[in-house]
C-alpha cells in the first residue's frame, strides 16, 4: 500500500529544488537583488510542489499523498508572507489540474495551513538555526495532522494506522533533514564571505601606513614650492614651472587615496568588462609604497585585454597575489607582471625574485590559516585570491622554487569588444 519508491522520488524532487539549487544560486549570484531571490524561491518551490503532485502516492481512489505541503512549509517559511500566499494559490491550482476527491480537501487543508505559516514566518525568519529546524517541523507535523484528519472528518477517507504514522513521520524527518542542510550551506557560505572580508580589513590597515607616507611626499614637495612662489625674486617662468609640479604631485596624492578608498569600501558587486592593464596599474599604485620599503623593483609589460569582473575584487585578489611577492623579498628583488593572450584566454604572469616555497607548500596554498609569517600573517591572501580567481571562472597555476622566486600564472577568460565600446561605457 505505501509506496517507498514515490515517496522517495517526492524526498529527491525537495532535495534538488530546495536545497542544491538555491544553494547553487547563492554560491554563484551573490549580487541577486531580494527580488530576485524572492522570485527564485517562489519558482523553485513551484516546481517542487509541481513535480511532488505529479509523482505522487496514490492511496486510494482521488486520494493522493505527496510531499508538497513540506516545500510549502519551506519555500514559504524562507520566503515570508507574500511567498506564503503565492504558494499556497500554486498547490491549490496544481491540485485542482489533477482533480479528484482529494482536490477539495486541499483547498481546505492550504487555506488553514497558509494561516498557519503566515503566523509563524516573522518568529521563524528571526530564529537561529535550531529553533528554524524545530518551527518547520512542527509546521509540516501539523499541516500533515491537518491533511489526515481532514480527509478522515469532512471526506471520509479511512487510512490504516501504519500509513497515517508513517506520512507524519517523514513529513516531520524530511522538513527537519532539509532546513538542517540548508541552514549548514548558507551558514558555511556565510563565513567564507566574512572571511573575505576579514582579510580585506586586513590589509586595508596594513596599507593604511604606507599610503599615508606615500601622500606625505608630494605634500612635501608642495609645500617647498609654495614657499618658493611666496618669494619676491621669482621670475614668472619658474614661478609657473613650480605651480606646474605642484599640481601634478597633488594629483598624485589625489590619485592614491581615490584608489585606497576604492578598495576599502565594501564590496559592492558589480560585474562589468575591465581593462587588464588598468586593474594592474591600479593595483600598482597601492602596492608600489609597500614595494619600495622593500627595494622591490616593479616591472611590467601590459597589454589592453578586456575581461568580465568585479572591479573590486579583481584588485583584491592582484593586492593579495603582488603583496605576497613583496613580502617573499624583504631585501630587494624584482617583481615582474605580464599579460599575454592564449587562445581565448588572457595570461597574466605575476613573478617574484623572491624566497619561494616547497611543493608542500604550494600545495597548501589557499588552505585557510596557513601562513609561513607567524603573527605577521593572517592566511587568508590565497584563499580569498584563489576564491576571486574561481569566481571568474579563471584558473591558478603557481611555480615556485626555493630561494630563486616564484609565479603565478592566471588564465582568465577574454572577451572581445570594440574599443570604441569601451570608450562610451
Ligand atoms: P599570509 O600572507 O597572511 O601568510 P597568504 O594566504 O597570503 O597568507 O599566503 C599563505 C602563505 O603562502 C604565505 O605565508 C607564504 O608562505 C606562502 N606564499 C604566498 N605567496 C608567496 C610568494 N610569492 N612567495 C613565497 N611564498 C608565498
Ligand atoms: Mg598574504
Amino acid at each position: 500500500m505505501f509506496e517507498v519508491q514515490e515517496l522517495l522520488l517526492n524526498f529527491l524532487f525537495l532535495i534538488i529544488f530546495l536545497l542544491f539549487m538555491p544553494i547553487i544560486f547563492e554560491l554563484h549570484s551573490s549580487n541577486f537583488s531580494t527580488r530576485k531571490r524572492f522570485w527564485t524561491n517562489n519558482l523553485l518551490t513551484s516546481l517542487a510542489i509541481l513535480s511532488c503532485i505529479s509523482f505522487p502516492i496514490p492511496i486510494m481512489d482521488g486520494y493522493i499523498f505527496d510531499l508538497r505541503l513540506v516545500a510549502l512549509t519551506i519555500g514559504g517559511l524562507y520566503g515570508g508572507i507574500s511567498s506564503i500566499l503565492i504558494l499556497g494559490g500554486v498547490t491549490v491550482i496544481f491540485r485542482l489540474t489533477v482533480g479528484g476527491l482529494g482536490a477539495a480537501a486541499t483547498i481546505i487543508v492550504v487555506l488553514l495551513f497558509v494561516i498557519l505559516l503566515m503566523i509563524m514566518s516573522h518568529r521563524f525568519i528571526h530564529s537561529p538555526k535550531n529553533k528554524k529546524v524545530m518551527y518547520s517541523s512542527v509546521l509540516s507535523l501539523s499541516a500533515a495532522v491537518i491533511a489526515l484528519l481532514n480527509s478522515t472528518i469532512i471526506f471520509g477517507a479511512s487510512f490504516s494506522v501504519l500509513f497515517s504514522f508513517l506520512y507524519i513521520m517523514i513529513t516531520l524527518c524530511a522538513t527537519a533533514v532539509l532546513v538542517y542542510l540548508y541552514e549548514f550551506f548558507n551558514e558555511s557560505i556565510l563565513i567564507k564571505k566574512q572571511m573575505i572580508t576579514a582579510e580585506k580589513m586586513q590589509i586595508v590597515s596594513h596599507l593604511a601606513s604606507s599610503v599615508v607616507h606615500e601622500v606625505k611626499n608630494p605634500l612635501t614637495v608642495v609645500k617647498g614650492f609654495l614657499q618658493l612662489i611666496l618669494l619676491d625674486d621669482i621670475p614668472a617662468s619658474k614661478r609657473k614651472e613650480y605651480l606646474k609640479t605642484s599640481i601634478l604631485e597633488i594629483d598624485r596624492a589625489n590619485e592614491i587615496i581615490a584608489d585606497y578608498l576604492m578598495f576599502a569600501k565594501p564590496a559592492s558587486e558589480n560585474i562589468k568588462v575591465l581593462n587588464i592593464k588598468e586593474e594592474v596599474q591600479r593595483t600598482l599604485n597601492l602596492i608600489s609604497p609597500l614595494a619600495n620599503m622593500n627595494n622591490v623593483i616593479v616591472e611590467t609589460n601590459l597589454n589592453d585585454f578586456y575581461f568580465r569582473g568585479d572591479e573590486q575584487l579583481i584588485r583584491q585578489c592582484l593586492l593579495n597575489i603582488t603583496k605576497n611577492c613583496i613580502e617573499a623579498m624583504p631585501n630587494a628583488g624584482m617583481l615582474r607582471i605580464d599579460t599575454r593572450r592564449m587562445n581565448n584566454d588572457l595570461l597574466l604572469t605575476i613573478s617574484d625574485t623572491g624566497q619561494g616555497m616547497t611543493k608542500e607548500q604550494i600545495a597548501r596554498l589557499g588552505e585557510p590559516y596557513f601562513t609561513t609569517k607567524g603573527s605577521n600573517g593572517t592566511g587568508l591572501g590565497m584563499m580569498v585570491a584563489i576564491n576571486i580567481i574561481e569566481s571568474m571562472n579563471a584558473s591558478l597555476h603557481v611555480e615556485s622554487e626555493i630561494n630563486k622566486g616564484t609565479t603565478f600564472n592566471i588564465c582568465i577568460p577574454c572577451v572581445y569588444v570594440e574599443t570604441s565600446s569601451i570608450l562610451q561605457e
